[in-house]
């Protein structure tokens, strides 16, 4: 018996598939489904604490199914295995949900979101980590 459980597909795809099983992790996959998204938007888009939202990234980064990078001051999150957005798409239709449904996630600029995509002329001095709804309310 030498067999590495890790070369069984089935097993792989479950653990992909385990870590895809979290509404918020779905929406954040097609949050960054055509285009790649730092944690604020992440914030602004879903509305979670970016601690929790840390942590699904860091699930969803464990499988292979999102990589970060680097871009100026801010860490930018992006899918590496965009297959995925078929998939979660396949299961809307299997449950009858209109994939369209995730157009709204995928949609850029959010109003009030201070990300570099969604507000390009606010201080790119400010990232993710110092940014607060308070820089909002002083629009440049
Ligand atoms: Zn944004």
């Amino acid at each position: 018996m030498n067999i590495s459980p890790c070369s069984d597909p089935e097993i792989q795809i479950s653990q992909v598939l385990a870590a895809v099983s979290q509404p918020a992790r779905i929406q954040i996959l097609m949050v960054i489904a055509e285009q790649e998204a730092c944690v604020c938007h992440f914030e602004a888009v879903l509305g979670l604490r970016q601690a929790s939202i840390s942590q699904h990234l860091m699930v969803l980064r464990k499988v292979g199914l999102v990589g970060s990078q680097r871009m100026g001051r801010n860490i930018f999150y992006r899918l590496l295995r965009p297959g995925i957005v078929a998939v979660i798409e396949q299961a809307a239709g299997l449950i009858g949900a209109d994939p369209l449904e995730f157009e709204k996630l995928k949609m850029r600029p959010v109003p009030n979101c201070p990300c570099p995509q969604c507000s390009p002329g606010l201080d790119p001095a400010l990232t993710c980590r110092n940014l607060t709804k308070s820089n909002l309310s002083n629009p440049h």
